[in-house]
């Protein structure tokens, strides 16, 4: 690039939420400019990051800032990464630390929902509102506040943990020790469980396609109610209920003006949008839920990488 955009400052944005390291060059409009993408090695994490960041600031010199987007709570006073059902313990305590000597360039670690949802709040479906929610439905369920402009992170830094609010007193144990959590039904791999069971209760759904496919994941099932398969979307339905009931709950408490769904079985689309804003509609105080709008998350895959580069600039250097 010759231009004198070429020369405006651009960020590196990491994510290592999932099997698959995305990095990408940001620019100073959230627009991703180049991107690399690995397959993580978690003893290798380290080294795969460093020699990703290497390769990007070859291919423009004017990166000011990395960030980094781990699955995993992060106290961003003390930049450790505290819990993390993916990182071993080593790794953790000294992430910033360690990247930071590895790059040579100033780095930000954020939690991987925070950073999807400063994402989608700066240049995805949160544009233009002042206060957002945002719900992230994967491996688990992960949500972030954002209260004017600023990721609201709460007493200790652990604030937004939608999927551990108890919908089901009388629910299934939880990883986090509850019983009933949102995630514990919600969640993709709990998506999954629940087809499963219903699949070996029920004769009629031996008709759906997952039925064919044993090892069907959540993102399946939201592709299957999206071509028309009866049961898949009967599971889409009622997911969108559950997450809804929660989704009332956080209006009722914040009154938040727009809250935002991202994550792979969002791409079952209005089947699961619209149970969940008529199940938000249908709990929560009206005048909380008149004052919100429920949308679709728009950067997909991307959230993460552009929200924690977007991060990393507006950190304080
Ligand atoms: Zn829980």
């Amino acid at each position: 690039m010759t231009s004198a955009s070429g020369s405006e400052p651009r960020f590196i944005g990491i994510d290592l939420s999932g099997p698959i390291l995305r990095a990408a060059i940001v620019n100073n409009n959230g627009q991703i400019e180049e991107r690399r993408e690995v397959k993580t090695e978690a003893d290798q994490l380290l080294s795969q990051v460093a020699q990703v960041v290497s390769e990007l600031r070859g291919v423009n010199a004017n990166v000011e800032a990395v960030g980094i987007a781990v699955p995993g709570l992060v106290n961003r006073t003390t930049d450790r990464v505290i819990a993390s059902r993916d990182f071993p313990s080593t790794v953790r305590e000294d992430l910033h630390s360690e990247f930071t000597k590895a790059m040579g360039v100033r780095v930000e670690i954020e939690n991987d929902a925070n950073a999807a949802a400063y994402g989608e709040y700066k240049v995805g479906a949160g544009r233009g509102s002042r206060d957002m929610f945002y719900v992230t439905i994967g491996e688990g369920i992960g949500g972030a506040i954002i209260l004017d402009g600023k990721l609201w992170t709460g007493a200790s830094g652990f604030a937004g943990e939608f999927g551990h609010i108890t919908i089901d007193t009388e629910g299934l144990e939880c990883d986090c020790g509850n019983t009933g959590c949102l995630e514990t039904v919600a969640s993709g791999p709990n998506i999954v469980r629940r087809a499963n069971e219903r699949l070996y209760r029920d004769g009629t759904s031996s008709l759906s396609k997952l039925a064919i496919n044993k090892n069907f994941t959540a993102d399946d099932v939201a592709h299957e109610a999206k071509n028309g398969d009866d049961f898949s979307m009967m599971m889409i339905e009622r997911t969108g209920k559950y997450i809804g009931t929660g989704v009332a709950s956080v209006l009722n408490l914040l009154n938040i003006e727009r809250v935002v769904l991202g994550g792979g079985v969002m791409d079952a689309g209005e089947l699961i949008l619209n149970p969940i804003i008529q199940e938000a509609r249908r709990r929560a105080f009206q005048p909380c839920f008149e004052a919100t709008q429920i949308l679709a998350a728009m950067l997909r895959a991307d959230a993460a990488s552009i929200g924690v580069a977007m991060l990393a600039r507006d950190a304080e250097a």
